[in-house]
């Protein structure tokens, strides 16, 4: 395990940030005048790498590549700039760099800034992933002796989503309206979901393009970098819609991401294996070495001016099938994948209730009201609620941060 490297921005160097030099994640922020800016994370104070650029202090191929303020066009450029730009970090950021005195100019306060969207999404396909989450699905939405479906051990099952509605941590979201019909109702309705919800994923960037099918190992290479992802749901729509062709509104209101891409370079001392093979997967999904993380995750809820509760603590090294071998199986039908692709992992559940990762299953469909510290009970979401997804690598001395993935529910559009 490599230990803290440690930097002349002193906040930096502390144990319990979750932007130490060995991370130096990517975003984008504004300081009120309006233009984006992208910025790395250094400890308590963004780096602002546009204002690098136009200093002429970058060495980059090309000019311009954080003009918008964004990271697609930095992604393009390919692994070995990746590389190249963050060993350029590295060493201008560490203690004793010759560099501190053109830099420090260039840092901004995070407290100062307003964080946004950190690349433009160009599609977003969301996986199911999760051994537990899709156990606990199929049980509440079929019956548990048949709740895996035939398929879910061979294939990496997704659907293609919305990148429209792909929004960064603390954009407010909105509550459906929706078609609803429970079972016991001759005819659906139309009115706000009652039973609208998260989900706990973490999210894989794709920074390179492909033509045709890849590698398990080639998808991998792909991979730019990760942030928490918060898909949520509207179950009581999805329950009408979903069969044949699976979610479509119920997925499509929002979808919420944390602020910084914490990269593959990163998170590299982190890499673990995915759990045993219960059925052997076809030789093209096979994993050539250890490809998904161990990142602890958690979800809290606050109700409206009122204190958080935790609601779930999980890993993501629980997850069956890794963002590579999703990545693979995406390209298997020819389908091409662009710069700023974002696959969404599937819901992250552990073993234990304790580990679940959205209330359809902390509150078992609505039957098991959670109680939250305040008093009040839970069983989905009602409004006002601020749901934050967060997350961190643990290394020795040091932590690896993706920071926050929140959002504050508001009341459904008014009926006529
Ligand atoms: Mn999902």
């Amino acid at each position: 395990m490599t230990q803290l490297r440690r930097s002349w921005v002193e906040t930096a160097n502390s144990s319990e940030t979750g932007f130490p030099l060995n991370n130096l994640p990517y975003g984008a922020f504004h300081t009120g005048d309006g233009t984006l800016r992208a910025g790395v994370a250094i400890g308590d104070h963004i780096l602002d790498v546009t204002a690098l650029e136009n200093a002429g202090l970058l060495d980059l191929p090309e000019t311009g590549v954080f003009s918008r303020g964004t990271w697609n066009d930095f992604m393009a450029l390919g692994a070995d700039v990746w590389e190249s730009f963050r060993t350029f970090l590295t060493d201008a950021l560490s203690e004793g760099a010759a560099q501190q005195s053109d830099l420090e100019k260039h840092l901004v306060a995070i407290s100062d800034a307003t964080l946004e969207m950190p690349f433009t999404v160009t599609e977003f396909t969301d996986f199911y992933a999760g051994r537990h989450h899709a156990f606990n699905v199929g049980s509440l939405f079929r019956d548990p002796a048949n709740a895996l479906p035939p398929n879910w051990l061979h294939i990496p099952i997704g659907y293609n989503g919305r990148a429209s509605s792909v929004v960064v941590s603390g954009t407010e979201i909105t509550r459906p309206n929706g078609q609803l019909k429970a079972p016991d109702m001759d005819m659906p309705v139309f009115e706000a979901s009652k039973r609208f919800d998260l989900e706990l994923e973490m999210g894989a960037i794709v920074g390179k393009p492909s033509k045709g099918r890849v590698s398990v190992q080639e998808a991998d290479d792909m991979i730019f970098g990760y942030v928490l992802l918060n898909d949520w749901s509207a179950r009581d729509i999805q329950a009408w819609e979903y069969v044949p062709l699976g979610p479509f509104q119920a997925k499509a209101t929002a979808t919420t991401i944390s602020p910084w891409i914490v990269t593959k370079a990163a998170l590299e001392p982190f890499r673990t294996s995915t759990p045993p093979r219960e059925k052997e997967l076809l030789p093209y999904l096979s994993e050539p070495g250890p490809m998904l993380y161990d990142i602890d995750l958690e979800v809290g809820l606050a109700p409206e001016g009122k204190a958080e509760t935790i609601l779930s603590h999980t890993n993501y090294n629980v997850m069956y099938y890794s963002a590579a071998q999703q990545l693979t199986h995406h390209t298997t039908s020819g389908c091409p994948m662009r710069v700023g692709d974002l696959l969404g992992s599937g819901t992250i559940s552990g073993p234990e209730k304790e580990n679940r990762g959205s209330l359809l299953e902390l509150s078992w469909g609505g039957k098991e009201p959670l109680t939250l510290d305040t008093g009040e009970t839970r069983t989905f979401l009602e409004d006002g609620d601020t749901l934050t997804l967060r997350g961190a690598a643990q290394g020795d001395g040091y932590r690896i941060g993706f920071g926050e993935c929140s959002g504050k529910l508001a009341p459904a559009p008014a009926l006529d």
